[in-house]
């Protein structure tokens, strides 16, 4: 195996220009990784063959290669990467909005994506629920191996770099668990010369480690956050997510009161529904509650069964009655359409499928 070597992914432009000299060069470069998506440097080709060379000993353009795609009836893709040392990650492909055309087929609006990014082999959180937690911790990605999901999944769906994209960090992995490399990706991302991705179109979500909910607030990036309650007592939260011993349910609505948001914006819950767990009108009363001071959104999702599990997924009437009860009360909430539903779409799944198959 090649020993791992630093991505020019893992940079901003400004970091780039202080590496590479002259500084006009790492501007070029800049461009060929942001706007051309290259692979490697030989791509680059108004970049002088002696200084490919000399970053060539030293770096990798793109640090993870594709290895594995399932392609679901609406257009969801599911990637599985390989990382240099050998380990893998997922990343999520979604389309949110069909393209528009007129009767003359003329394009009115392009279809709209949102890329579902990894940030960790494996997690530390330990989710009861999610297939990621059962092999453990591995190891935090690289600010450029968040960065470089981005832009494969880009360059493979010839997506152009101008085109607007939105990426929601609720891959694989505890975001706010490795929050100085997701802070660094974030930023990286706005480059305005980059891919030029704002805060606003970056949403991290997060099991609820209320101190790095605050940390994250106070470096100002503008990104949203999503709160993955899934419920409404203690109990049933530490069984489900087990640090919530240490960040119980009210310490995680505190934290989000603080964080800085947006007035015009709300602030997203996810629900995961485990039948017969919290699937009852009961916790859908206690959520209106809960929720009651805050600008929030809810979003249910249906849990998605796995070999080994011993959660069910809901029952749709469940599911519309719960919806329904909160929108009666007020809050606004949308059940998570089971996107790719016919590939392995939760968080883990595609990566756990082709391990079963090594
Ligand atoms: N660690 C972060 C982000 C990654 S998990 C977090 O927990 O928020 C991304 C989402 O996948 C979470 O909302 C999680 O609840 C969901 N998830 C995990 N396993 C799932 C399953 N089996 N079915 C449906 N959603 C699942
Ligand atoms: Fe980690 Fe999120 Fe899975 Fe929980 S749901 S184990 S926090 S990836």
């Amino acid at each position: 195996m090649l020993i791992p070597k630093p991505s020019l992914l893992d940079f901003t432009q400004k970091e780039l220009m202080q590496l590479i000299k002259p500084s006009f060069r790492a501007k070029q470069i800049f461009g060929w990784l942001y706007h051309q998506y290259a692979e490697n440097f030989d791509d680059m080709l108004n970049i002088p063959k002696s200084l490919r060379e000399e970053l060539s000993q030293k770096y990798v353009v793109n640090p993870i290669k594709i290895i594995r795609k399932e392609i679901s009836e609406d257009g969801t893709i599911k990637y599985l990467f390989e990382l240099q040392d050998g380990k893998t990650v997922e990343a999520v492909w979604l389309k949110m909005k069909d393209e528009l055309r007129d009767i003359n087929d003329v394009l009115i609006q392009e279809a709209k994506y949102t890329i579902c990014v990894s940030t960790q082999v494996g997690c530390k959180v330990g989710c009861t629920f999610c297939l990621t937690a059962k092999g453990g911790f591995t190891r935090d990605l690289t600010a450029g191996e968040i960065v470089a999901q981005v832009v494969n999944l880009k360059r493979d769906n010839n997506h152009k770099h101008n085109r607007k994209i939105n990426i929601v960090y609720m891959g694989m992995g505890e975001p706010l668990d490795n929050l100085d490399n997701l802070a660094h990706a974030i930023e990286i991302f706005q480059e305005n010369e980059g891919l030029a991705i704002s805060g606003k179109r970056q949403t991290v979500s997060t099991s609820g480690l209320s101190s790095k909910i605050d940390k994250l607030g106070a470096m100002d990036l503008g990104v949203h956050i999503a709160i993955s309650l899934h419920a409404v007592d203690d109990t049933l939260r530490t069984e489900l997510i087990p640090m919530n011993k240490a960040h119980n349910i009210n310490s995680i609505i505190e934290a989000v009161k603080r964080f800085p948001i947006d007035t015009r914006k709300r602030v997203m819950f996810e629900y995961l529904v485990i039948k017969d767990k919290n699937d009852d009108l009961g916790s859908a009363k206690k959520l209106v509650k809960l929720l009651s001071d805050i600008k929030a959104k809810v979003n249910l999702i249906y849990f998605n069964p796995y070999p080994g599990t011993e959660y069910k997924r809901p029952k749709k009437e469940d599911m519309i009655a719960f919806q329904e009860y909160l929108v009666k009360h007020g809050l606004l909430c949308t059940i998570r359409d089971s996107k790719g539903i016919d590939i392995s779409a939760a968080c883990g799944q595609l990566k756990e499928k082709t391990e079963g198959e090594r």
